[in-house]
This record gives structure tokens, C-alpha cells and sequence, in this order.
């Protein structure tokens, strides 16, 4: 008997922000907490194909899949949250979906018909929903469409999720928002009538509506908005402001949702078992211990570009029992001489140089990178921070005076980094490096094998540059040791001081498979290492 599958679609109204990524990934978790297996696929209206050519300022952090997949942050929240490896196929966009009508329009695949929306395009959505949902023998498929209803961007996507409740058992679920009126402290329901009248207008009946609140839902709001929705009071959840993102899968499930899902979506309950997460949970909402990581970059004005390194360092803190405070840096600051390193770092128990690309702040992040090994902090740095650590080390303990990455000085004298040669002939922007998930090679008897204990690993990558193969043994001559590389070749993926107590880069982005459940073991170290100091 073929299995029976079922569908949950979240849709988001009135605004975005509301967090509608972290409440799906939140009722993902709940489900997987039964015993199903819980598959999530995101839409997104944009026509970009993927996230590659986006920038970090103005989306936030592109996430790098295992398969090499560059997508929206959100891709972290539910590898977060659910503990899986996600793949190109969980995330659809306007670009890669009308490419692939269109192609198939050019080779005769509509059959001389006139191609639409619908029902053409609506029904590759819905085809390529279910097939993802029966390759990866989901229990449930949970669908998150991007944007706010309303926007022409997501018009066909919600048309398809309508037209799948006809076909499918669905759970539909619309996030909305309640605010209160501070003068008169009065939850005002308004916004939300409206939102769900305009859902209802698409076709779509919301079973459940999940209101962000700044405080839990009064009897009245709540009557008013099951009277007017048309959605049974129980149904409607509180989604209040949180210490910790990972406290709400159970805000949920203390309000019933896991079960009425399981009722609404026909589905036997099986065990229910939150109890490691909860512990963890539990370690970041009332930590033992407490320290500060300083983090430097670019981006600092928008910290949705570091979302995973965040994310990572709770997942580590919680391991640790410890909270992990972060300090950002400005390094351009530092470059343009208006702040001192050591007052920048001051408080700092452990230094990040995350990923970045271009020159603006390098030469301050050299300084800050430094000021680690000079004093003895704890250093990790990130794919970027790698190859400043790099360019560090040359000039100042190998007397190569000149070392520069070719990112930064494209006629460096001394190019201790450079790109790596399948780069070298590449001018189309989209998918053009060195992406996701490879293995690595780890040394025995070094402090990387010690925190793996393992001698291959996998990691994933985004780059396009790598420690320049004519200057390694200069560099090994000078005390910087390379404890991992990629197998069977020569290109650097760890570097370590022997003789510090946590130096560490590493080429690949060690945060992006990091979880709650599964801290990443560099992480987990790097945060011990930082409390002892
Ligand atoms: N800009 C560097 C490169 O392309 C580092 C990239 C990164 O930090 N993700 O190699």
C-alpha cells in the first residue's frame, strides 16, 4: 500500500519579519518529535535561480547546502531545527521554476499548447512538491511559501497550494500578526481579519493561524479572531517574543498544536520525544557560565549575514553550558586608524574572522588576527579568516613582507593566496566556486584530529581562493602547520599554531552544518577553549 502523505502549507500575512521560517521550522520539529519523517520545501518569488549573485546586505546570508546549493537563510533555520541535510530540490524560486518551464517549452513539452500560469506552471509546482515528498518518503511535506500574501511575487505558488487541497490532505497554516496599541494596551485583531479575508479570497481557509504578539493572545482577541477567521479557538496560537528560537517547538506543543495537526492531517500520534532538545534548551535559557566572542566584518550593520555564525555559537554555548555574548567589530575602523586594536578586542575571550570577499576591512581583520596570536586568544577563523590568518603569518613570522591575497592586491609581489586555478578561466557570476559539501583530509596528532577524531571529514565550502601551493612549504618551514587538506591534492582546508592554545582556519564554513542537536565539534571547542582563559 502506498504510504499516505500528508501537507502542511505556511503562508505569511500583513508583513514580513514575522518569523514565519522559524514557526514552520518549529511545527517541523514537533512532528519529527512523533516519529515522522517531516520534509520541507521553501518557495521564493524572486527570479533569481539561486542565492549565489545575492548580497548579504540586503538578503541576509546566503547558506550553502551540502550539494552545493546556494539559498536563503531559511535553508539554516530548517537544517537548524530539523537536524537534516536539505538539497537544491527543497527550494524552488520564480528564476528556477519559470527556467525550467521555458526549457521545457522550447523542447515541445507543453505539446503545442499555449503555456500559463495556470494551469501549466501551477501544476509543475504541485508535481514538484509531491515528488519530492516521494523520493525522500516523507511523512509529511511542509511547505513554507516565501512573501506575504498579497504580493504578485507569490500569487502562483499559493494558487498551487489551493488547487494541491484538492488533490491532498493539507494543513493550512497563516502566520500573522496581532499588534497591541500601546496608548489603550488593546490586541487588535483588524489586520488579521483582513489578512485571512484576502487568504479566503485566493481560495485558501486557513485550519490554523499563529499570531506574533508582543504579549499572549487575550479571550477576547482570540473570540474575535475565531469568530471572524472562521478558525476554532484552539487553533489559534500564540507566538510570543523569545530568549531562544529553539523554545518554540515547545510554546507550540504546550498549546496543543502537534496534536491537532496530527487530528486535522488524520494521522495516528506516535511517541513524543523533545527531551534532548529540551535539555539543550534549557542550557541556553539559564547558562552556568557566560563569555564574549568578538566577531569582525563587513556586514556588522546587518547581522542577518551571520546568522549560522550565531546560530553555531549557541549550539556550542548550549554544549557548554555557557552563554556566548557577541562584540562585532568594525575593522575599518582599525584600518583608518580611529580605533586601537587592543581597546576593540578588549573583553574579547576568543576572536572570529568570518567569511568575506573584497578588500574593504582586510587590512584591520590582519591586525585583529594579530593581536589573537600575539596574545594568545583564541582564534578561529572562517574560510576568509583563514586566508587572512595566512597572509598574517607570512608577513609577520615568515618575512614574506609583501604577502597579500590576490582577492585584496590582484598584483601582490608576494601572493601567499590566490585563486585556485579552475577559477582563473571563470567570468559568468552564477555558480562559479568552489561549493558545498567535500571531504577533508585530517591529520593524525594534530589539535584538528583531536577535535574530529576522525581522519576524514566533510565540510562546506564557498570560494573561490586557496593558500597559493608555491609558498606552503615556507609557511610549514615558519611553525604554521596545515592539519587538513582536500584528499589527494594539495589545496589547504585546516591550518593550526602548535603552539597556541587555539588558533585555528579552516577554508571551509564549519558553522553552516552546525545544530542544536549536533554542535559543530570545531565550535564546541573553540567556545571551551574560550572559557578557560
Ligand atoms: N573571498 C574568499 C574566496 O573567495 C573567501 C570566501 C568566503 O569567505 N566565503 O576565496
Amino acid at each position: 500500500m502506498p504510504k499516505e502523505r500528508r501537507f502542511i502549507v505556511v503562508v505569511g500575512s500583513l508583513m514580513s519579519g514575522l518569523g514565519k521560517g522559524i514557526a514552520a521550522a518549529s511545527i517541523g520539529r514537533i512532528l519529527q518529535g512523533y516519529g515522522l519523517n517531516v520534509v520541507p520545501i521553501k518557495f521564493d518569488g524572486y527570479l533569481n535561480v539561486d542565492c549565489g549573485t545575492m548580497n548579504p546586505f540586503r538578503h541576509g546570508e546566503v547558506f550553502v547546502l551540502d550539494d552545493g546549493t546556494e539559498c536563503d537563510m531559511d535553508f539554516g533555520t530548517y537544517e537548524r531545527f530539523l537536524n537534516c541535510d536539505l538539497k537544491n530540490k527543497n527550494s524552488i524560486t520564480g528564476g528556477k521554476l519559470f527556467r525550467y518551464v521555458i526549457d521545457k517549452e522550447r523542447r515541445g513539452g507543453y505539446l503545442g499548447y499555449d503555456v500559463q500560469i495556470v494551469p501549466h506552471l501551477t501544476k509543475e509546482i504541485i508535481k514538484w512538491v509531491k515528488k519530492v515528498g516521494e523520493d525522500d518518503d516523507a511523512d509529511i511535506v511542509l511547505i513554507e511559501v516565501g512573501g506575504t500574501v498579497g504580493d504578485l511575487e507569490n500569487g502562483y505558488f499559493l494558487e498551487a497550494m489551493r488547487q494541491l487541497g484538492l488533490q491532498e490532505r493539507v494543513a493550512y497554516v497563516q502566520v500573522t500578526y496581532v499588534p497591541t496599541m500601546n496608548v489603550v494596551g488593546e490586541q487588535k485583531t483588524k489586520p488579521t481579519q483582513h489578512a485571512t479575508r484576502l487568504l479566503a479570497s485566493l481560495g485558501i481557509q486557513p485550519h490554523f493561524i499563529i499570531c506574533r504578539e508582543n504579549e499572549k493572545l487575550k479571550a477576547e482577541a482570540r473570540k474575535k479572531i475565531s469568530m471572524f477567521c472562521n478558525v476554532p479557538e484552539e487553533a489559534i496560537i500564540d507566538d510570543p517574543d523569545v530568549q531562544t528560537i529553539y523554545e518554540l517547538p515547545e510554546i507550540f506543543e504546550k498549546q496543543g498544536l502537534g496534536k491537532l495537526l496530527l487530528s486535522r492531517l488524520k494521522m495516528k500520534s506516535r511517541k513524543q520525544d523533545m527531551k534532548e532538545w529540551g535539555k539543550l534548551v534549557d542550557n541556553i535559557r539559564t547558562p552556568k557560565e557566560e563569555i564574549t566572542i568578538g566577531i569582525t566584518g563587513k556586514y556588522t550593520a546587518l547581522k542577518d549575514s551571520y546568522v549560522s555564525i550565531k546560530e553555531a555559537l549557541v549550539h556550542a554555548g548550549a554544549r557548554n553550558d555557557c552563554k556566548v555574548n557577541i562584540k562585532w567589530i568594525e575593522t575599518t575602523e582599525i584600518e583608518e586608524k580611529k580605533a586601537k586594536v587592543d581597546d576593540v578586542l578588549k573583553g574579547c575571550d576568543g576572536i572570529i574572522v568570518p567569511g568575506g570577499f573584497g578588500e574593504r576591512g582586510a587590512e584591520g581583520k590582519v591586525e585583529c588576527i594579530r593581536h589573537a596570536r600575539y596574545k594568545g586568544i583564541p582564534f578561529l577563523g572562517l574560510c576568509f579568516g583563514m586566508q587572512l590568518a595566512v597572509v598574517e603569518y607570512a608577513r609577520n613570522v615568515c618575512g614574506l613582507k609583501d604577502a597579500n591575497s590576490t582577492e585584496i592586491d590582484e598584483n601582490a609581489k608576494q601572493p601567499v593566496i590566490d585563486l585556485l586555478p579552475e577559477q582563473k578561466m571563470i567570468t559568468d557570476k552564477g555558480a562559479t566556486m568552489r561549493l558545498g559539501g567535500q571531504d577533508v583530509e585530517v591529520k593524525k596528532g594534530t589539535l584538528a584530529y583531536e577535535i574530529y577524531g576522525k581522519e576524514s571529514v566533510r565540510e562546506r565550502f564557498r570560494h573561490r581562493y586557496e593558500v597559493n601551493p608555491e609558498y606552503i612549504e615556507q609557511l610549514e618551514a615558519g611553525g604554521l602547520m596545515f592539519s587538513g587538506k582536500a584528499p589527494k591534492s594539495n589545496i589547504m582546508q585546516i591550518l593550526e599554531l602548535p603552539n597556541h592554545k587555539f588558533f585555528v582556519g579552516v577554508q571551509f564554513h564549519p558553522e553552516l552544518s552546525s545544530r542544536l542537536e549536533r554542535a559543530h565539534p570545531l565550535f564546541i571547542k573553540f567556545v571551551e577553549t574560550s572559557l578557560k582563559k
